[in-house]
């Protein structure tokens, strides 16, 4: 059996679909193959686990979407097609030892919060630093640095800082976070309410580059919130399918390529595992791991040896794990206000957060995780039975490969078994119960994710790392996927690559589909 198609995209993740819906939307016919049984990839969102309950298994926010060009050009078909964004005042908040805070998108609220803590001046500083170069920040997080536009982003940047100004800002960008906040913030409160934001991008409080990211994050959620779709991320992924199959596309779930067919230098054609092969006249999408693409997709005959070499040596990063907690009640935070906020960080100190990443790190169980526990229920009351409360968990310091326990309590010597992932679960969940009184006595359903399970729903997580690819600064933006420095280029012509491990890296705003889609159009 054979099908032709203008572009045949492997993997239906975000990247996938913003790129098959931007070439449909353009009148190319897109064939959007997917290993599993449903679309999405880490876009996972399930009303069969607990009755009543809307769960986002994996991701679960989408300001990096609402605030990206993606949704600038789909937006009307998108609500056109039912996709309707719901807010928060309240996007996230901390409680640690030395107290508690919350960051709102309301201007007043900030000072009086900032004031409190005594870090009003310096927080006003940062923002208006920062807002004055928020071009330059965003806009180098979403250029295509192999395009002439690059050129031009990097003229506006001489251009407005100057050469001094271009190095200092080089600087700058990459300095960690545990510096940058001990320089510029008095209160440990302020400190642990942004730091941990670093995580959200792959990286820790030490490491290159995370000052910048937790100002970038810090300046997005502070003036955009924490959108998330009514109904959950499946609203989404249905809609950018529908937009796709208006054009004649198709979306072929339980179709897993296993080989990209390449003739002349070209790339031709997709095989799926049960033999479908599915032409592409103008172009292939990859949005799989470099291992994947140029080890297992591709014959070594067409690959150039620099390209396998870059692909053998791309690293992951640490594992995330996932706890979902349905409750009969809403969650009774012992902390006021905490209850409407999105998405709280609980964690020790500044020092904890560090320890935890280092920890995971090097192989260990950290003893003071931070846990995120995001509230999706306190902005879509949709997501769970009226009266009814919904935590979704994410802890991002967690070992691939378990060498130790920093607490010495659980025995870690046959791996990640389901007892490891379970105990280390319940030492989160003790923690939670300081902050939260009623976990206890409303918790009625509990789903716990560990590395394992992680890789088992989207095989781009390679040993349960959300983000596809360590996101250290070697291997980010013009570094990443390949230290080769191609971008989305693959060596084989008209094949892309695309999905988290390639630049701009992990996240909901569909960046690397987005660029893609721009080239093969403009
Ligand atoms: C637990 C978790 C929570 C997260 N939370 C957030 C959040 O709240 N907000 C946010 O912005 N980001 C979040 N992220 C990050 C974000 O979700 C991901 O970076 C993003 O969704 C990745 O999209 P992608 O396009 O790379 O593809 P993916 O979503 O990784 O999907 C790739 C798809 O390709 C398929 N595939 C792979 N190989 C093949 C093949 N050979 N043939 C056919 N199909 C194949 C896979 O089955 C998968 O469905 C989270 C990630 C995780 C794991």
């Amino acid at each position: 059996m054979t099908n032709e198609f203008d572009a045949v995209v492997i993997g239906s993740g975000i990247n996938s679909l913003v790129a098959g819906a931007m070439l449909s939307k353009r009148g190319w016919r897109v064939a959007v193959l997917e290993r599993n049984e449903r679309a999405g990839g880490a876009i996972a969102t399930r009303t069969d686990l607990f009755p009543g309950y809307t769960v986002e298994l994996l991701s679960s926010w989408h300001p990096l979407f609402v605030g990206g060009p993606a949704y600038a050009e789909l937006a009307s078909d998108l609500t056109r097609l039912g996709v309707e964004y719901l807010n928060t005042e309240d996007p996230t908040g901390v409680i640690c030892a030395a107290g508690s805070a919350i960051l709102s998108t309301d201007i007043s609220r900030n000072t009086a919060q900032f004031g409190a803590l005594g870090d009003l001046a310096a927080w006003n500083a940062v923002m208006s630093d920062f807002g004055g170069r928020a071009d330059l920040a965003f806009g180098l997080l979403g250029t295509d640095f192999w395009r002439a536009s690059a050129a031009k982003f990097g003229w506006k940047a001489w251009r407005k800082l100057g050469k001094r100004g271009l190095l200092a800002s080089g600087a700058e960008l990459l300095e960690p976070a545990a510096p940058w906040v001990d320089r510029t913030f008095e209160s440990p409160v302020t400190k642990a309410l942004l730091a941990p934001w670093a995580l959200h991008n792959g990286l820790g409080p030490d490491d290159a580059a995370s000052a910048f990211i937790t100002k970038v994050i810090a300046a997005a959620i502070s003036m955009g919130g924490m959108p998330i779709p009514l109904g959950g991320g499946v609203k989404l992924v249905e809609a950018l399918c529908t937009l796709i199959a208006e054009a004649g596309g198709e979306l072929v779930t339980n179709a897993e390529a296993v080989r990209i067919e390449v003739t002349g230098g070209k790339a031709r054609s997709v095989r799926t595992a049960s033999g479908v092969v599915y032409h592409a006249r103008k172009a292939i999408l990859a949005s799989v791991t470099p291992q994947a693409l140029y080890l297992h997709l591709l014959d070594r005959i067409n690959v150039p040896s620099q390209f396998s070499a870059a692909a053998s040596s791309f690293r992951y990063g640490r594992a995330g794990m996932q706890i979902h907690l349905a409750m009969s009640e809403p969650p009774k935070w012992t902390t006021p206000g905490m209850g409407k906020v999105a998405l709280v960080h609980v964690l020790d100190s500044m020092d904890s957060l560090s320890e935890s990443v280092n920890a995971a790190n090097r192989g260990f169980l950290p003893r003071r995780p931070t846990i995120v526990v995001g509230q999706p229920a306190a902005i879509d009351p949709s997501r769970a039975p009226v009266g009814a409360g919904l935590l979704w968990i994410q802890l991002q310091e967690v070992p691939r490969e378990i060498r130790g326990d920093l607490a010495g309590e659980i025995d870690h010597t046959g791996g990640w078994t389901t007892d490891v992932r379970d105990r280390y679960a319940d030492r989160v969940i003790e923690q939670l119960k300081q902050h939260i009184s009623n976990i206890d006595s409303h918790v009625i359903g509990t789903k716990v994710l560990g590395p394992a399970d992680l890789a088992e729903l989207d095989v781009n997580l390679v040993g349960g790392d959300p983000y596809a690819g360590d996101c250290r600064v070697d291997q980010y933006a013009l570094w990443r996927p390949l230290n080769l420095a191609n971008g989305h280029k693959t060596g084989v012509g008209s094949l892309w690559h695309i999905g988290a491990s390639t630049h701009p890296g992990p996240g909901l705003g569909g960046g690397s589909g987005y660029l893609v889609a721009k080239r093969l159009l403009d």
